[in-house]
């Protein structure tokens, strides 16, 4: 019995060590890892040149106090970044991960409102078919039915409109009009809560791990924006999974060519070789946030040891153009995948942007019925596609909070192509045994 508080309630092998895309077993079985962990490691395992800064950085100058010190790996990190990013003068606000990310970027958004003098700001507008991650406020935000059940009684603070689910939408306007109808909700939603006493406005800006890389119709984010303007709510796009290349491009708004207020990000920002996450303020909240004194830190907020791998990482994607590599292997996956699960009876759609890739699974096609989550569909084929040495990453619960099965794939970047067609055969090999 092991002293470790178990994260999956199954007895799990042990990893001994990565490589590129594939992870080796104690037992010498090897994996490819095909959805990056949680769609986390985008330039592959065990990059020499981001082990090396890790270890520089660690050998010179490991930890100080973010209240006492900054570092030249730390600013060399934010100035190195501010080119990719969508904001003109970015404000970075270094974090261990997303689920903290999320906490300042709500933070920074209450404290923006404080400082203009608006203090009835306080709301957080979130969506349903949403993740945000899974601390208190974060979870509150978060649209994820089977993870928010257990905590209620300490939940129900930020305010939920529609998930944007094409596959599912109920909209009479789908397809052709329904991100505005989206940003029309929206707003009458500010407008009921009165719009003097909203904050922000979160979302993905292509949903993640609750609805398996559904992507929003190209009408929705612009409308969502003006609308956000319009109030002066503060629009933060949450770029936990998105960001840092995933969908092909720097950033999951850059498909629409959107610019936040605030900008989160985590996941691929150290494509899992430091638990990094980043809240990103554009100039003007920045400015105003910063100028008045923001409350709030963390010991381990701005750490130099994480900079210097994210600066690391951001140099790989860079200099190896892997964003792009992004973009082209993930339009051949998503095309390969789609066309042999064309006529595969228990494939009701497959989705996503770049190496974001969704399948749902479902009972009946036509009517697009979800298997009932006694099945255990999604399970079943994460277990199949285990054992045949292929890892992916699945959600449940996607159609109405309890049954739906997507299964989500998302390799690194520098994937080959005899590596993905092997993906795609073993992924077809492992929804076949839904038969
Ligand atoms: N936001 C999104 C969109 C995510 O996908 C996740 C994690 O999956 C989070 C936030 C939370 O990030 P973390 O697990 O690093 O706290």
């Amino acid at each position: 019995m092991t002293p470790v508080f178990p994260r999956a309630g199954v007895s799990l092998p042990t990893a001994v060590r990565a490589e590129g895309v594939w992870i080796e077993a104690a037992d010498g079985k090897k994996y490819i890892d095909a959805s990056g962990g949680a769609l986390v490691v985008s330039v592959g395992h065990g990059d020499p040149e981001i082990l090396k800064a890790m270890c520089e950085q660690a050998d010179r100058l490991s930890y100080v106090h973010a209240s006492a010190f900054t570092t030249e790996a730390l600013e060399a990190y934010a100035e190195e970044l501010a080119p990719v990013l969508p904001f003109e003068s970015p404000f970075v606000y270094p974090v261990s991960g997303g689920s903290e990310a999320v906490e300042t970027a709500f933070k920074m958004a209450r404290a923006y409102h404080l400082a203009r003098g608006d203090e009835g700001r306080h709301k957080i507008i979130s969506r349903w078919g949403s993740y945000h991650g899974n601390t208190r406020g974060a979870l509150d935000a978060s649209g994820r039915a089977p993870l928010r059940a257990p905590y209620l009684p300490w939940l129900d603070k930020s305010i939920h409109v529609p998930a944007v689910y094409e596959y599912r939408c109920p909209l009479m306007t789908h397809p052709n009009a329904c991100g505005k109808e989206h940003a029309v909700e929206l707003e009458r939603v500010i407008e009921e809560e009165g719009p003097e006493t909203v904050a922000a406005f979160i979302a993905e800006p292509i949903a993640g791990a609750t609805l398996g890389a559904a992507v929003p119709p190209d009408d929705y984010w612009p409308a969502i924006a003006e609308v956000c303007n319009r109030h002066d709510v503060l629009l933060i796009a949450d770029e936990v999974m998105t960001g840092f290349g995933r969908t092909g491009l720097w950033f999951g708004v850059d498909n629409w060519s959107v610019s936040p207020d605030i900008i989160v990000a985590g996941k691929g920002a150290s494509s899992g070789y430091w638990p990094l996450g980043l809240a990103i303020a554009s100039e003007p909240v920045g400015e105003t946030v910063a100028g008045h004194g923001f409350v709030h830190g963390f010991t381990y907020s701005h750490n130099a040891v994480g900079a210097a791998v994210g600066r690391a990482v951001l140099r790989r994607l860079t200099d190896g153009d892997l964003v792009g590599a992004c973009h082209a292997q993930g339009a051949r996956l998503i095309g390969e995948l789609r066309a042999v699960l064309a006529d595969y009876p228990l494939v009701g759609d497959v989705r996503g942007r770049g190496l974001m890739i969704g399948i749902e699974l479902v009972s009946d096609k036509t009517a697009n019925t979800p298997f009932p989550r006694s099945r255990r569909a999604a399970e079943t084929v994460v277990e199949a596609a285990r054992e045949r040495g292929l890892l992916l990453y699945h959600s449940t619960g996607c159609a109405d909070g309890v049954n739906g099965d997507v299964i989500m794939l998302g390799p690194p970047f520098i994937v080959s192509n005899d590596v993905l067609d092997q993906i795609v055969s073993l992924t077809v090999e492992a929804v076949g045994v839904l038969r």
